[in-house]
């Protein structure tokens, strides 16, 4: 018998108990799936750091530690995890990211904001085509590529930029320093999917803020990390950025004094871009599972060098 520890929230476990013994019984097996355990007898840890576990080490037959969330930032870096490790790729995810990411290209192409219910006619202003307008996308991994290839669906001129070279139908690619500056002056929709690592932190900084076209618009659902704050609240002063819809913060939850909120080209969300859905996300735990006990590498391992 597998043993498998749900180290999540108590209440994400109402939510995946069934959904991850459904999953198990359709992969063929037999997991005692427990929320409380002597760590020498598991053998594998569905993860979330919100429970409060963090040393892995009493967890000595332990084959992997299999992670409920996409952003392993706070995991990756954690040295008593020497199994390997694998982030949350989950379809339900992706899904909802996409949602996210489109509705609000759609607002910001659309300057729905602009027609306040106060009596004006402001019929001066008519939105060009989406194909007239260009959508970046910095970062195009599992989440960046379904948002980007939604974007193309509704006929945006869409770039996207990425650690390594890569061919998206449809996407004009980019990657390293001059494919981040090429793409920068073009966007007039940037959004920000890319991972916390030292190498993307505040990777949008005053110098890159500036190479966008005068009043673009930032989407950041990827990590607060990613934007130096004071220089995008510089650029909203001065109108060289038009707007940003802003999910995550180096803070969570932003405090209540925070420029951000105040700010009238500013829409704070808070974190909910999309979350790990448990139906599709226990498929992906179970796969996993299936796959170490047959030899078999597993799905979406992290680059612990790389850091995501
Ligand atoms: P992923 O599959 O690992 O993709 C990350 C992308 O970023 C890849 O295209 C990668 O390039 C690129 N990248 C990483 N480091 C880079 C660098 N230094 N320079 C240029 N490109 C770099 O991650 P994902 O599943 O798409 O998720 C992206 C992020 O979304 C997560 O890390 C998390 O922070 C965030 N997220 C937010 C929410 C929310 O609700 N707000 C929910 C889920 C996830 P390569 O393709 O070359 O590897």
């Amino acid at each position: 018998m597998i043993r498998a520890l749900f180290a999540d929230k108590p209440a994400h476990w109402e939510a995946y108990q069934t959904p991850l013994q459904r999953a198990f019984a359709a992969a063929g097996l037999d997991v005692d799936l427990v929320v409380e355990a002597d760590p020498a007898t598991v053998d594998y840890v569905i993860y979330a750091p919100a429970s409060g576990l963090q040393d892995f080490t009493p967890f000595t037959r332990l084959k992997a530690v299999l992670s409920l969330w996409a952003g392993v930032e706070t995991i990756q870096s954690n040295t008593t995890i020497r199994v390997p490790l694998a982030r949350m790729v989950d379809s339900g995810l992706a899904e909802g990211m996409r949602d996210y990411v489109t509705g609000h290209i759609l607002r910001a192409h659309l300057g729905m904001d602009i027609y306040t219910q106060d009596g004006v006619w402001r019929n001066d202003v008519i939105p060009p085509l989406a194909r007239n307008r260009t959508v970046g996308f910095l970062g195009l991994g599992e989440l960046g590529s379904v948002c980007a290839n939604a974007a193309v669906g509704l006929g945006f001129n869409t770039l996207g930029w990425s650690r390594r070279a890569k061919d998206l139908p449809g996407v004009t690619c980019f990657h390293g320093e001059a494919g981040l500056k090429a793409l920068l002056s073009q966007a007039d929709i940037l959004v920000l999917l890319l991972p916390n690592t030292p190498a993307t932190e505040n990777l949008l900084n005053a110098d890159r803020l500036a190479i966008l076209p005068r009043g673009a618009v930032i989407i950041n659902p990827g990590r607060g990390v990613l934007i130096d704050d004071a220089a995008l609240l510089a650029a909203l002063e001065t109108g060289q950025i038009g707007g940003a819809v802003l999910d995550v913060f180096r803070q969570e939850p932003l405090p209540a004094d925070h420029p951000y909120w105040a700010h009238p080209n500013v829409i704070v969300t808070p974190h909910i871009a999309s979350e790990t859905r448990p139906e599709t996300a226990s498929e992906v735990i179970a796969e996993n599972i299936r796959r170490c006990e047959a030899g078999e590498s597993l799905l979406y391992l992290v680059d612990r060098a790389a850091g995501y």
